[in-house]
């Protein structure tokens, strides 16, 4: 069909389906319709890798005039003021972008539980979490709302709720793709990642938006070349960080592990135990360092330059302190109060400072790894999605969740998350694999040859 008719049966299915699951904010029709039009009067070149294939944002990444939220009361009505890099490579590759999606407030979350605009439900049973923050970007494409879309991970957020949702997710090595027009969480962690119901559509997402850029300083040279069915399992070395899967992880997760790994031996992969003995402190330190970069970048919602404004405020102070007060939600308080501290003078040193030093010591540790190794197998998440509400008291017990994909944002490896083969009705399970610095391609070659 052409790319209207197609938008248009697309559309209808959203606007059953998303009122319930609520993963989009946005569905930008007039605009997608005028780009399809735009398409079919052109003639599809080979440049055109995504032609008139529809896809879906983050609402803290920067489309012109899309709702740029970030699902957060402050940013209440504001859009996007320019195309972030990553939507102008996929707009020139013939994309259509459609609409945006739901999000934890800021990325902070791991549930899509602190959001402006509600929670996300999970498709796959709707009484349970998508996972986060970018659970709406995970729904939209677990439901076929798009067969593409985008979200951020900086501590497991494309990942986690990839494996809550059935789906492929990768965050690519850090600096792989510009994060020019993506809101600042932790700018020393965020990658703009996508998802993607199959590993070849992940390839051809990675080929077209991961190449340097030169309003990103932090960008990687080169570009994505394709390994997809170039790379084979035999004789691969897989390292497991088998101590750390120890405890707390869900009898039906390691289950998973267990199978893909045995399965895996068949085919002519060996598995070594390895240890990495800094990823005791991952939450520690990814918690300091996260927080201190989001104080700092948060700083800039000031109730004058964007968004919400304080009424009746007696001067500037009260401005700056009501607007952030009503504006900011309860997480996204909480951890600029916790950066704020940990870099304030006299705790640097004792707090941030060691951050660093200990992230410092975990990537000398992973390289080290990626000497005998060729990629490191963890599950993505230690448990399935679960229930609504159950995190809600609990900060803590929600950060837990994040503790196996962490790692890879602070060392800045790529990471894939790939959804185990579970049974019809069983709830899914992500299994992720990191590789070395710079290995998107033949990561996701990989992935591909397990299939
Ligand atoms: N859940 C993690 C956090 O709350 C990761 C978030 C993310 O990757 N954006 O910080």
């Amino acid at each position: 069909s052409s790319p209207k008719e197609y938008l248009k049966d697309l559309f209808e299915n959203i606007e059953k389906l998303n009122p319930e699951l609520n993963a989009l904010t946005s569905l930008q029709k007039e605009y997608a319709f005028a780009k399809a039009e735009e398409l079919e009067a052109t003639r599809a070149t080979d440049e055109h890798t995504l032609f008139g294939v529809p896809v879906i944002i983050k609402e803290n990444i920067q489309k012109l005039n899309f709702p740029l939220e970030c699902a957060s009361k402050i940013l209440k009505g504001y859009k996007g003021q320019f195309n972030a890099t990553a939507v102008s490579s996929l707009e020139k590759a013939g994309a259509i972008l459609i609409g945006t999606a739901n999000m934890d407030e800021f990325a902070m979350g791991s549930a899509n539980e602190h959001s402006a605009h509600g929670v996300v439900k999970n498709p796959h049973d709707t009484s349970r979490v998508s996972g986060g923050s970018s659970g709406g970007s995970a729904v939209a494409c677990a439901a076929g709302f798009a067969p593409l879309t985008l979200g951020s991970d900086t501590g497991g957020s494309v990942r986690q709720p990839a494996g809550f949702c059935g789906i492929f997710g990768i965050k690519p090595t850090y600096g792989r793709v510009s994060r020019y027009g993506l809101v600042a969480f932790g700018s020393s962690l965020d990658q703009i990642s996508p998802f993607a119901r199959n590993v070849t559509d992940l390839d051809i997402i990675m080929k077209t938006m991961a190449h340097e850029d030169s309003k990103d300083a932090t960008c990687l040279k080169g570009s994505y070349e394709s390994q997809l069915n170039h790379v084979s399992l035999k004789g691969k070395k897989i390292g497991v960080l088998r101590s750390i899967l120890k405890e707390g992880v869900d009898d039906n997760v390691m289950a998973e592990f267990s199978k893909l790994e045995e399965n895996l031996k068949k085919r002519g992969v060996t598995f070594v135990d390895i240890e990495i003995p800094s990823l005791e402190h991952t939450l520690s330190v990814y918690y300091l360092i996260a927080c201190a970069e989001a104080s700092t970048n948060l700083s800039r919602f000031d109730g004058i330059r964007f968004g919400h404004r304080a009424q009746n405020t007696e001067d500037l102070f009260d401005l700056y302190c009501r607007t952030r007060s009503e504006g900011f939600g309860k997480e996204v308080k909480r951890r600029i109060m916790l950066g704020t501290f940990s870099l304030s003078a006299g705790f640097y040193d004792a707090f941030y400072g060691k951050a660093q030093a200990v992230r410092d010591l975990m990537s000398r540790q992973f390289d080290e790894a990626f000497k005998s190794v060729d990629y490191i197998y963890l599950p993505t998440s230690p448990a399935s999605a679960f229930h609504f509400g159950i995190n809600a008291f609990d900060p803590i017990k929600e950060y837990l969740y994040d503790v196996f994909t962490i790692p890879a944002n602070l060392t800045g490896v790529p990471a894939i998350s790939v959804p185990a083969p579970v049974k019809n009705g069983a709830l899914p399970v992500g299994l992720q694999f990191m590789a070395q610095r710079g290995k998107d391609a033949e990561l996701i070659g990989f992935a591909a040859a397990l299939e």
